[in-house]
Formats: structure tokens, sequence, C-alpha cells
């Protein structure tokens, strides 16, 4: 009997100037991934955002995301970031509904995906992201969990990219089909971490047991069971 192969997805927040390198490296290896977009930080122009690790990091401009995102699926982080759970309801109603649509009419993609900013959320914010069509919401907290998620308005990743389980995790994942990871690209500081997240992604293309999978799709009802 063929076994089941485990899908292996990954998403990256924040919509960063390294994620063009990125989408390169990921199209070359022919590997899909899901970007969660803000769309109220963003100007035409790429522009400083803050500094992580002595590292300046730089929000991408409008001007360049059709072309670095080309061929990626794209989520809702929101529209500015702000912690959900501090707003009035009808604040967090809008950072939620009016970035889908941004982002639905800039990408001409359906927009199925949440990422909860800073990881917060409670039982108000989960019913505002399903109640403005979003069918999955990510949190930041790693979790081995059962898939499809008990709930998919708190769908926790397996790890973070730079977890030093991944490889325990990735394992581990093997009895529920699925695993799950993310980060944020303007973390990958050196070479040596390119270098090493290239390295990660090729043993897992190459990992007969594993195949590379979309989220959306995860939820879309189709067979999850590749071969
Ligand atoms: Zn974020």
């Amino acid at each position: 009997m063929q076994k089941k192969k485990m899908i292996v997805v990954q998403c990256w927040d924040d919509g960063v100037t390294t994620d063009a390198r990125l989408t390169d490296l990921l199209r070359q290896l022919q590997i899909p991934a899901t970007f969660n977009l803000c769309p109220g930080m963003y100007d035409k122009r790429a522009r400083f955002g803050w500094i992580h690790k002595q590292t300046e990091v730089w929000r991408l401009g409008w001007d360049e995301m059709r072309s670095v995102y080309n061929g990626f699926t794209i989520a809702n982080h929101s529209l500015t970031h702000p912690n959900l759970c501090d707003l009035p309801v009808t604040e967090a109603r809008h950072e939620i509904a009016v970035a889908r649509d941004r982002l639905q009419q800039f990408f001409g993609q359906p927009v199925m995906g949440f990422v909860y900013p800073f990881g917060a959320f409670n039982s108000t914010i989960m019913t505002l992201v399903k109640e403005t069509g979003h069918c999955y919401a990510r949190t930041t907290q790693p979790a081995e969990q059962s898939f499809p998620p008990a709930n998919p308005m708190a769908f926790h990743p397996n790890c973070h990219f730079l977890s030093q389980d991944f490889w325990l995790q990735y394992e581990n994942s093997r009895k529920w089909g699925l695993f799950y990871f993310w980060g944020h690209s303007y973390e990958l500081i050196s070479e040596n971490l390119w270098q090493e997240f290239e390295v990660k992604l090729r043993r897992i293309t190459e990992d007969p047991c594993s195949v590379w999978g979309e989220l959306p799709q995860l939820f879309s009802g189709s067979d999850l069971t590749a071969t």
C-alpha cells in the first residue's frame, strides 16, 4: 500500500524587501509559499521600517509587490499591524476587512488566510476574522496539532523556521500529515543563514515522503491525500 505523503507548508510575515530574495529562491526551487501582508503599511516605494539585530528592515513598496510575489499566495496580516485585542470591535473589524479587500483588489486573487499581528487573538477577533471571509487564521504559538485543526481560526504552526527543533517537529508531524513553519525573511541576517535555509528547503524537496503544499488548498475541501 502506498503511504500518504506529509504536506509541508510555509508562510512569511510583514512584506519586507528581503522577501524579494526569498521569492527568487523559492521560484528557483519551485516551492510554494504564502506571504502575509499589511496593506496599510506600504508606500509606493520601499521605505525603512525598523532595526532587527543591527540590520535595517525595509518594507516593500507597492511598485514592487506584484513582481516580488508573482506566483505566490497572499494572505491578510491586518491593515496596520495593531494588537487587535486592544482595539474597539469596529476598529478591529476595519483592520481585518479593509485589508482583505485591498489585498484582493491589488493582487487579483482570493485572500483566504489571516495571520494575527503579534500573534494576539481572542474569541471576538476569531469571530471577526471568520465573518470577513477567511478560512483559517495563523497564530505564533508553536504546537503539535492534528490536521485539520480543531479550530481553523486558531491554526498553530508547528514551528518557526529558525527553531532549534525544526527537524524534530518535522518528524513528529508525520503522524498528522502536515508540517507548517513560518518566519520573517528579515531574520535571514547573514549569508550563512540563507545557505542553511536553502539546505533545509532542498532536504524537504528531496524527501520522498513529503510534498510541498499551498495553505488555502488545505481548507478548500479538496482531497488532502497526496500520494
Ligand atoms: Zn507581523
